[in-house]
């Protein structure tokens, strides 16, 4: 999505350990306009799936599930990495490795809010490794939903999780896969 990368370019920031900050528009201060467009798109490029849920992850991941699960009209649904008080004791858990702050996290999604009848989307900000794909796919399964497949706003395609996760059939849809990156330049799938 030519919108989207032309925003990477001029905003992103490349820091240590192949991280991305994209913190002046996705990630910290939202740009509302352009992440509903990204909901768009992935509307388009899932609008025949029979999506009835919209699953991601917090916190990074919320905001693009929302324009996507309105687009939709759908519920969105996200895990969370934290046992609160309000959440009830009857959870599906999946472990997810977070890349960025290099720690394992249980992550969690109340028994009540998805289940056997659901087709799931499920959407996050960035794909690098798929550990947390993976950990939102495990959790649909465990509730017996159905995956339709993952709606990404930023693959960085060179740590390679998005093409073993293509591999093994899932149908993923990234708006921006970054082939290369250094401190210095960028450079896009195409
Ligand atoms: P994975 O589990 O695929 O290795 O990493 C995806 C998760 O880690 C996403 O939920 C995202 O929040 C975070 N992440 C991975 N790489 C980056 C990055 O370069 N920049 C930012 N901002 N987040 C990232």
């Amino acid at each position: 999505m030519k919108l989207l990368e032309d925003m990477i370019l001029r905003y992103g920031e490349v820091r240590p350990g192949n991280v991305l900050k994209v913190d002046s528009f996705l990630n910290h201060r939202i740009d509302v306009k352009l992440v509903e467009k990204l909901g768009e798109e992935l509307y388009e490029a899932f609008k025949n799936d029979k999506i009835t849920k919209v699953l991601t992850i917090e916190s990074s991941g919320i905001a693009i599930a929302m324009m996507t699960a309105l687009k939709f009209g759908v519920p969105m649904v996200f895990a969370k990495k934290r046992k609160t008080i309000n959440l009830s004791d009857d959870v599906y858990t999946a472990p997810v490795h977070s890349y960025t702050n290099n720690r394992d996290y249980e992550v969690m999604v109340s028994k009540d809010y998805i289940g056997k009848d659901d087709v799931i989307l499920i959407v996050d900000d960035f794909l690098a490794n798929g550990c947390a794909l993976r950990g939102l796919i495990d959790i649909a399964h465990r509730a017996g939903a159905t995956v339709a497949g993952a709606g990404i706003a930023i693959e960085k395609g060179f740590q390679g999780g998005g093409d073993v996760l293509r591999a093994e059939g899932l149908k993923i849809v990234s708006l921006a896969i970054i082939e290369r990156m250094s401190d210095d330049s960028l450079e896009f799938r195409r």
